[in-house]
C-alpha cells in the first residue's frame, strides 16, 4: 500500500480518545496529557510511515489505543522514585546517599505541612537566626565556637574560601587536590571562589618546610583536605594536622580542614578505617572544619561549617551565604538527626546508615539463606544462591575498607545479566542490583530488613 493510503487509514484523535483503552485515562491522568500523548504518538507514526512505508502497516484501532495508553502511563511514572539499593554501596551518590532517620522524616513532614519558626524567636517575637535550630547542637557535639549550614560541602568550601581568601593564596598539598565523583574538584571550586590555589609538595610527599617556604605576604590560609576516596601509600609523607595547625598559627593564618564525610562518632567501632571526626579536628585547633551532612553523619544533603566565631560570622555575612542557604526542611532533618547523636547508642540504633553498617554478618547470612529459595522459586529466576562478598561505604568514604556482607547471586531464566538488571530496575518497585564478574548480586548490606518482602515481590512480578 502507498504511504499516502496508509496515512489516510490512521484513526483521528477524537476516535482514539473515545476508545475504551484511552477513555478511562482521561479521568485518571488528565485530558491534556492524554490528548498530547495521542498526538505525539500519531505524529511519530506518520513520520515513520512517510520514511519507511514499505514494511509498515497500521494496527487495528484497539491495539493502537492500547499502545498509546501504555506509552502515556510509562511517561506518568515519576523519574524520581524510591528504590531498593541492593548495590551494597551504602552512600551511593546516584541513589541519594544516606536515607534519613524516622525522627528526621517526621520533623520534615511537620515543617513541610505548616508554616515554621524558621527565623522567629517564639519567646520574644523578635526575628531570630536561621541557624538557631542547629547551631547549639553542632556546637555541643563538636566543641566548635560557631556553626553555619549551607547547601552541601562543595558550597561550604566555596563560601569559606570566598569569605576568607578572595584574591589571596590558599596553600594545599599536591597530594590532597581531590576530585569527588567527577563534578567536584577542589582546584575548580577554589578558582570559582576567587581564591588562588598555591600547590606545594609533590603527589606523594609533602613536608612541613614546603608549607613554611610557601607562606608569604599574600597567603590567606592553609588548607587540609581529607583524601576521602583514595590513599597515597608506599614512599609517601604527609604533614600531620597538628603540625599544619602549628605552622598556620605561627604565621597568624587560619587552617581550614575539609574532613569530607563528617563523621561525628568513631567509625573504627564499625570495623571501618578511622575517618577524621569534626570534634577531633576542632580539638586539635583547626580554625574552620568543613563536612557533608549526607555522608557518614547520615543526615540530609547539606554542608556544615564549624569553627571560630569571628571567621564563621564573616561567612554568614558574605552574599554567597544567602545563595547557598538551606530551607526549613533541611534544617528540620539535620536538627532531628543531630539530636539523635546526643546519645551515641541511640544514634547507632536510629540512624539508617549506622543501622546498616552495624548489622552483623550472621544476620545478613541468615537473611540471604532465607531469601535465596524464595527467589529461586520465581519464574524469572533459574538459580539463586547465598554468597559471601564485600560491600563498600561509597560516597567518597573509607575507600580502602571492604565491609563483609552476604548477597543473593541470581541467574535469570532466559534473561542475561543485563536484561535481568534492567527488568529489576524498571519494575514497580525499582531494585538496583550489583553486577560483578558477570553475576547479578543482591547485596543485603544496603537493603533494610523491611524491604526483604518487597525484594521477593519485585522478582515475582517479573514473570517469566
Ligand atoms: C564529598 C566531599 C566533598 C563534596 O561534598 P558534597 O557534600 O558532595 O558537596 C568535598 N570534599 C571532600 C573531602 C569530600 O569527601
Amino acid at each position: 500500500m502507498k504511504s499516502s493510503d496508509l496515512l489516510r487509514k490512521i484513526p483521528s484523535v477524537t476516535e482514539l480518545l473515545e476508545s475504551p483503552q484511552l477513555q478511562p485515562l482521561v479521568d485518571r491522568v488528565s485530558h491534556n496529557v492524554v490528548v498530547d500523548g495521542v498526538r505525539t504518538f500519531l505524529d511519530d507514526m506518520r513520520h515513520e510511515l512517510q520514511h519507511k512505508a514499505a514494511d509498515l502497516n497500521i494496527p487495528p484501532m484497539s491495539e493502537l489505543a492500547e499502545r498509546i495508553a501504555r506509552r502515556i502511563l510509562q511517561g506518568e511514572k515519576a523519574p524520581l522514585r524510591p528504590v531498593i539499593n541492593a548495590t551494597g554501596i551504602l552512600l551511593h551518590t546516584g541513589l541519594g546517599r544516606a536515607p534519613l532517620a524516622e525522627a528526621a522524616i517526621e520533623e520534615m513532614v511537620a515543617m513541610a505541612r505548616d508554616y515554621a519558626s524558621v527565623e522567629l524567636d517564639l519567646e520574644t517575637g523578635a526575628r531570630s537566626h536561621r541557624m538557631a535550630a542547629v547551631e547549639p547542637l553542632l556546637r555541643s557535639l563538636t566543641g566548635a565556637e560557631a556553626a553555619l549550614v549551607v547547601n552541601n560541602n562543595a558550597g561550604a568550601t566555596l563560601l569559606a574560601l570566598a569569605a576568607l581568601a578572595t584574591g589571596r593564596e590558599v596553600i594545599v598539598s599536591r597530594g590532597q587536590l581531590v576530585e569527588i565523583g567527577g563534578s567536584y574538584r577542589l582546584p575548580d571550586v577554589m578558582a570559582a571562589s576567587g581564591a588562588i590555589l598555591r600547590e606545594i609538595g609533590t603527589t606523594n610527599k609533602t613536608h612541613a618546610h614546603d608549607f613554611t617556604d610557601a607562606i608569604g605576604e599574600n597567603t590567606a590560609a592553609l588548607m587540609r583536605v581529607h583524601t576521602s576516596n583514595y590513599r597515597i601509600v608506599g614512599f609517601s609523607a604527609e604533614v600531620p594536622l597538628a603540625e599544619m595547625i602549628r605552622i598556620a598559627h605561627q604565621h597568624d593564618l587560619p587552617l581550614i580542614d575539609d574532613i569530607g564525610s563528617g563523621a561525628l562518632i568513631d567509625f573504627a567501632a564499625f570495623g571501618c578505617d578511622r575517618e577524621p571526626t569534626a570534634s577531633a579536628s576542632i580539638r586539635e585547633g583547626a580554625d574552620i572544619v568543613l563536612h557533608s551532612g549526607d555522608k557518614l553523619l547520615g543526615g540530609p544533603q547539606c554542608g556544615v561549617i564549624l569553627g571560630r566565631r569571628e571567621l564563621v560570622e564573616r561567612m554568614t555575612r558574605h552574599p554567597l551565604a544567602r545563595a547557598l542557604r538551606v530551607d526549613k526542611l533541611t534544617l528540620a532533618a539535620l536538627s532531628a538527626t543531630l539530636r539523635l547523636y546526643r546519645d551515641e547508642k541511640r544514634a547507632v540504633r536510629d540512624i539508617p546508615l549506622l543501622q546498616l553498617l552495624s548489622t552483623s554478618v550472621e544476620n545478613l547470612q541468615n537473611r540471604a539463606e532465607r531469601l535465596a529459595p524464595q527467589l529461586a522459586a520465581c519464574d524469572a529466576i533459574e538459580s539463586a544462591e547465598p554468597v559471601e562478598d564485600v560491600s563498600q561505604l561509597g560516597g567518597g568514604s573509607a575507600p580502602m575498607h571492604d565491609i563483609s556482607t552476604w548477597c543473593v547471586a541470581l541467574r535469570g531464566a532466559g534473561r542475561n545479566v543485563d536484561d535481568l538488571s534492567r527488568a529489576l530496575r524498571t519494575g514497580s518497585v525499582p531494585v538496583i542490583p550489583r553486577v560483578a564478574h558477570d553475576r547479578l548480586l543482591l547485596d543485603l548490606r544496603s537493603v533494610f530488613p523491611r524491604q526483604d518482602r518487597q525484594l521477593v515481590e519485585a522478582v515475582e512480578s517479573l514473570g517469566s
